[in-house]
């Protein structure tokens, strides 16, 4: 069995008065994240890290910034997209795990809708797919509450 390891890192800036998508939920927020998708930060670096194992390049090859078609578009789409991807090319997903950098407000809370709506559209169970949240203690962009940034890990396998 051939075994894959693969990471992923974002940042997306927070403005007032935008929806914020992150991890396929809209959290009730004051500010939502700036991108030329819905901005989910969490879904980006899941499609990263998964791209990545399994060398396939970035989001931001398979789904340019500069293509109309994806303005605006649900991340979902994309993750869903991924998968696709993935599995055409033989793998599939051991586990995620995964950590959200962010101020406010608290993620804690939302994580149990995030990972059914995630493993939903991933077609895995939810116990495959870790989030974790962290402030950065009020230190950088992420505590001046400029920005939001994540980080996951896969593993994805072959038989
Ligand atoms: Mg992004």
């Amino acid at each position: 069995m051939k075994i894959r390891v693969g990471f992923g890192y974002d940042v997306h800036q927070l403005q007032p008065g935008l929806p914020f998508w992150l991890g396929g939920i809209e959290v009730p927020h004051t500010h939502g994240a700036l991108g030329h998708s819905d901005a989910d930060v969490l879904i980006h670096v899941i499609c990263d890290a998964l791209l990545g194992a399994a060398n396939l390049r970035d989001i931001g090859f398979h789904f340019p910034d500069t293509d109309p078609q994806y303005k605006g578009i649900d991340s979902k789409r994309l993750l869903a997209e991924v998968m696709r991807i993935l599995r055409a090319k033989g793998y599939e997903i051991s586990n995620i795990d995964s950590t959200i950098c962010l101020e406010q407000p608290k993620v804690n809370p939302h994580i149990p809708a995030m990972q059914r709506v995630l493993a939903e559209v991933m077609g895995l169970e939810e116990d495959l797919i870790s989030i974790k949240a962290t402030t950065t203690e009020k230190l950088g962009f992420v505590g001046r509450r400029e920005g939001v940034a994540a980080y996951a890990t896969v593993l994805i396998t072959k038989e």
